[in-house]
């Protein structure tokens, strides 16, 4: 064999598992079809799952370093403000962070290569598996114009939504729910903040609309919006981003001198699924086996804590002693476990947001209704 595993895709992930794995003295090649710095489709907002993982493998330092602490979630809810300081079981966890993956990604790749465990190749795309067996024991891919392999005892698929080794090996659907909302979003500069860094979201009807302080004082600001919307947005994302904004109330007014400077990035295709994240010689992991709709903002909590919870099975089984079956299967439960209550949260108020969103005013006393919508709300919180 010429490495112990081999991971295609290295951002959130895949960074995760090669420095987890590296550290833990196991020979990893990381094959990436793009190059870092790099940007790639996210809003980027994480919590403390991320922070709790950026910590153990040693970038939380850096990671934190690079945008303001947001501290404060702030909702704007059909003309009602509840403002709610960051939970977290760690007291030092108590914030969010937003980071343009530009940034976030290539801290990660340079801790990557910090590793001497750790071969990461650049601008190489997986084309092809090597079976053995019946087993998966390696990949071929594309570098430079030329075709490469190398074998390995597992090879992990951490290659996102479009993951070219899922598309191989297709793995069965353990759920699936249809594209339900879609979403842009875009960075300016000179929008008028709140003092403090501060997590803003503006409920209105089904839309939500964040505000969040991120790198290199930029301020990302998105929409989502339910799906049946889609067509008639994208003929002009621009004019209807902008309009949408403008009709906020509480936001209106520090439009005025903010500054769009990047693209309008946009997505309407994104469904929720959870599918089988192993098999004979390989594994799927973040994206490649579980995606959320991406008006939860969770998808990075979600993925670098399952490309953790793969390290470990996967050190138990090349280090200490467990049967893959035993090894993976705890992968597969731990994993599932982590993410029920969000997934089913996520894919439910994908849907509509509204019930969540009147069951919070009602809860608090802002609005007369059912307890029973108070009850699904703390089912899903
Ligand atoms: C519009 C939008 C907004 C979002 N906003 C948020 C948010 O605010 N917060 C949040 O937590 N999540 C958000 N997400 C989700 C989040 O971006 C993903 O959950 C997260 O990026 C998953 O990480 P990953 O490492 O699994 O996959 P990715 O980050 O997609 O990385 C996969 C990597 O694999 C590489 N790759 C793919 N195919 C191959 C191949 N054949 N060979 C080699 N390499 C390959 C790709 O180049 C890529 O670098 C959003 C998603 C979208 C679409």
């Amino acid at each position: 064999m010429d490495y112990d595993v081999i991971i295609a895709g290295g951002r959130v992930a895949g960074a995760v598992l090669a420095i987890r794995l590296g550290k833990l003295g196991h020979r990893v090649l990381v094959v990436e079809k793009s190059h870092f710095p790099s940007d790639t489709l996210s809003t980027s907002l994480f919590r403390a799952p991320a922070l709790r993982v950026f910590e153990k493998i040693g970038v939380m330092e850096k990671v934190a370093a690079m945008a303001p602490r947001m501290e404060l979630i702030w909702n704007y809810i059909d003309g009602h403000i509840l403002v709610d300081p960051v939970e977290a079981p760690e007291e030092h966890l108590r914030f969010f962070l937003c980071e343009r993956r530009i940034t976030l990604d290539w801290i990660l790749y340079k801790r990557m290569t910090r590793e001497k465990n750790i071969e990461v190749r650049q601008n190489a795309k997986v084309k092809d598996l090597i079976w053995e067996d019946g087993r998966v024991a390696g990949i071929r891919w594309n570098e430079k114009g030329r075709e490469h392999e190398a074998t390995a005892r597992v090879v992990v698929g951490a290659d996102g939504f479009y993951s070219t080794l899922a598309n191989l090996l297709q793995p069965p659907y353990e759920s699936y729910v249809p594209v339900r909302r879609f979403a842009y979003y875009g960075y300016f500069r000179d929008l008028d903040s709140f003092d403090v860094p501060t997590a803003e979201h503006h409920f209105v009807g089904n839309t939500i609309s964040y505000i969040f302080p991120t790198d290199y004082d930029l301020t990302m600001v998105a929409v989502s919006m339910p799906i049946q919307g889609f067509a008639e947005f994208k003929k002009s994302p621009l004019r209807n981003f902008m309009s949408h904004l403008e009709s906020l109330p509480l936001l209106v007014s520090r439009l005025k001198d903010a500054r769009l400077v990047s693209n309008l990035y946009g997505s309407g295709n994104i469904p929720s699924y959870q599918r089988m994240p192993y098999g004979s010689g390989w594994a799927l992991t973040g994206d490649a086996q579980q995606v959320m709709d991406p008006w939860s903002g969770m998808g990075i909590d979600h993925a670098t804590t399952h490309a953790d919870m793969l390290a470990d099975s996967l050190d138990s089984w090349m280090n200490n002693g467990s049967t893959w079956d035993a090894a993976m299967s705890e992968y597969h439960k731990r994993i599932r476990a982590f993410s029920k209550k969000a997934f089913h949260r996520t894919t439910t108020f994908a849907a509509d947001l509204r019930p969540m969103t009147q069951a919070a005013l009602m809860k608090r006393g802002l609005l007369q209704g059912a307890p029973e919508v108070i009850s699904v709300y703390k089912n899903y919180q």
